[in-house]
């Protein structure tokens, strides 16, 4: 209970104030109590003198003891006052409470010896006949200058206390009085002072716990009152702090994620403190398993990890470019050592607060690739373009030289050399075609159609080649295909590619088979070219559909490599997607897909192609 300020105020008042009281009325009791002896003193020593007046003719005439005991006793009863007679010498004469005789010789008494000097003494003190407490007033008896005795008027000291003691009665019940009443204002002021201040606690705990919102009245413009605004001011500072730190947290969280840099930090332990999304899908983790685990532990590669602890040991930043094998992903790191700034000022960084590391990481694995791609791409077509030029050549050469004389040879080389122009020609307008829809520039033209629409014309404008080359090409079309939702020319051109492909690479005798299903799962019609021809390696399957890519360059003969690429392009702008399944020897299964047309969908939607290589 005393531990809080209102009791302790209150306690300190309250023993303050009795304290006070008490003093003030020990010493007024005190003051009255000897200014009433005093009085007595003065009263008693002018009945000394008049009893002293009423001895001295007897004491003159050498009275007898008896007649100044009845005197003794006489005065007694008349001042209602204990009386003495002392001779000279200090032999007691005559007393009215006691035997004269039983007592001892005043002469050393201090009010006789004051009496002796100066003719009267008066005091307050322990009588040890009575066992009192007793005020004396002595007079000396003289004649001339003569001494004849003394006289001696006492009363009991107690007899001041009955006058006084209305007075400390008075005293005390004021002093009680003033002490409640003290008490309960110090209860006041002890609870007004001390209530803000409570007030105080109970809003900063509600800060404590997030509520920075909280917020005190100012009731008064004196201290408390002063330190309850700048408690506001610094709750509001603290909201705004708080705010723009939160604000600044988020967007920087934004960034973090959106990035498509890996961002990882790790603290001076080596710890992961940080991870954003695009840094998990590097290192094939998530921010759940990887935060507070080791670095190592982590990225789990022993030159990323190399890299790392070159900067912790140097504590310089260091950048390095990583094949990471197993995934086929090449990765730049660079780990820049994290310092501590002084965070009032903007200067430099505090040269012993190194705090931990930022690893960027950069996938460059796209960049490669589109490198490997465009170095391939230039090297194909370079070797394409210099096959057919370099045999246009030879045969212009040799017509020059020797055949223009023999018109059936020339004739024979001037077929061979517009084979070649042809194929040029081809590849130039495949090129062409594979350019434009890898820009996105020829819009789409979707609408719904059946399946049958698509590959029949397709099928149908191929009959006579395989018919040619001794295989039957045969179409199988479920009933309750529903329609899809494309550009019929396209897929058209999608179906022309695989046949005459199946047709090419199938040997004589063989068969094709044309298929289509429906497929629940993905919502979309799969088609499937299938042949029993010379199939595909499976070192090629995964580079099929790249552009110029051909699996055996001795047996596709005079195509470009080009017509699969097309057809994964085209397949793709419908949103579906195209892939292969062959053995060597056996045969090819060349599939897509075609997104079903949504009963909604009716007339011809157009969109522009985006899909991208
Ligand atoms: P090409 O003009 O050479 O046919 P494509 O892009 O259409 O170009 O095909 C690329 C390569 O894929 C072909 O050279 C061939 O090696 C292989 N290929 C395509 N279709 C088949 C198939 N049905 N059977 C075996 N190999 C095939």
């Amino acid at each position: 209970m005393f531990k809080s300020i209102r009791w302790r105020i209150a306690a300190s008042y309250s023993v303050l104030i009795l304290t006070a009281m008490a003093g003030l009325s020990l010493f007024l009791s005190n003051v009255s109590r000897n200014t009433a002896l005093e009085e007595l003193r003065a009263n008693l020593q002018v009945q000394a003198r008049a009893v002293a007046e009423n001895v001295l003719p007897v004491l003159q005439a050498d009275g007898n003891g008896a007649e100044l005991q009845a005197m003794a006793e006489r005065w007694s009863q008349l001042l209602a006052a204990r009386v003495t007679i002392i001779a000279p010498d200090g032999e007691v004469m005559a007393e009215s409470e006691m035997a004269a005789e039983a007592m001892a010789n005043h002469l050393r008494r201090p009010e006789i010896q004051q009496a002796l000097v100066t003719g009267e003494g008066s005091i307050t003190r322990f009588s040890e006949s009575l066992g009192l407490e007793m005020v004396y007033a002595a007079q000396a008896v003289r004649a001339d200058d003569e001494l004849l005795g003394f006289v001696r008027v006492a009363l009991p000291a107690d007899i001041v206390q009955s006058r006084i003691s209305d007075l400390q009665n008075t005293l005390l019940t004021a002093a009680l009085l003033t002490t409640v009443f003290a008490v309960l204002l110090a209860l006041v002021i002890a609870e007004r002072t001390a209530r803000p201040v409570r007030r105080l606690t109970a809003v900063a705990g509600r800060m404590a716990q997030g509520d920075l919102g909280a917020r005190l009245f100012v009731t008064s413009r004196d201290e408390v009152g002063q330190l309850t605004k700048a408690f506001n001011n610094m709750g509001q500072q603290l909201r705004e702090k708080v705010g723009n730190l939160a604000e600044e947290r988020s967007r920087l969280a934004t960034v973090l994620d959106l990035m498509a840099d890996g961002v990882l930090i790790t603290d001076r332990d080596g710890r992961v403190r940080l991870l954003n999304p695009a840094a998990a899908e590097l290192l094939n983790s998530s921010e759940k398993e990887a935060l507070g685990h080791s670095f190592a532990q982590v990225v789990r590669h022993h030159q990323l990890i190399e890299v790392w602890q070159r900067c912790q040991d140097t504590g310089e930043e260091q950048t390095e470019t990583v094949e990471v094998g197993q995934r086929d992903l090449f990765v730049q790191i660079i780990v820049t050592p994290l310092r501590r700034t002084d965070p009032r000022s903007e200067g430099p960084p505090l040269p012993e607060g190194r705090e931990g590391s930022l690893v960027i990481l950069q996938n460059l694995t796209p960049l490669r690739r589109l490198q490997h791609v465009r170095r391939d791409f230039i090297s194909n077509i370079s070797h394409e373009l210099r096959t057919p030029l370099a045999s246009l050549k030879a045969l212009v050469e040799t017509l020059r030289d020797v055949a223009l004389d023999d018109p059936p040879a020339a004739e024979r080389f001037l077929d061979s050399a517009e084979r070649e122009v042809d194929s040029l020609t081809q590849m130039v307008q495949e090129l062409l075609e594979l350019s434009r829809i890898e820009s996105g520039k020829v819009p789409l033209r979707l609408a719904p159609v059946t399946v049958a629409d698509v590959v029949l014309p397709a099928v149908e404008r191929l009959q006579p080649q395989a018919e040619r080359s001794n295989l039957s090409l045969t179409i199988e079309l479920p009933d309750d295909l529903p329609p899809v939702l494309v550009d019929a020319g396209r897929v058209q051109q999608v179906v022309s590619n695989l046949v005459h492909n199946a047709i090419k690479f199938t040997t004589a005798g063989g068969a094709i088979t044309v298929k289509a299903r429906h497929d629940r799962d993905e919502n979309a019609v799969v088609v499937t070219v299938r042949d029993t021809g010379v199939g595909i390696p499976e070192i090629d399957l995964s580079r099929i559909f790249e552009r110029f890519y051909k699996a055996d360059r001795a047996r596709s003969g005079g195509g470009t490599g080009l017509g699969l690429a097309i057809a994964r392009h085209q397949v793709e702008a419908h949103g579906g997607r195209i892939w292969v399944k062959s053995r060597e020897g056996k045969g090819s299964a060349f599939s897509f897909s075609l997104p079903v047309a949504g009963p909604q969908v009716a007339g011809t939607i157009e969109v522009p192609d985006t899909s991208l290589p």
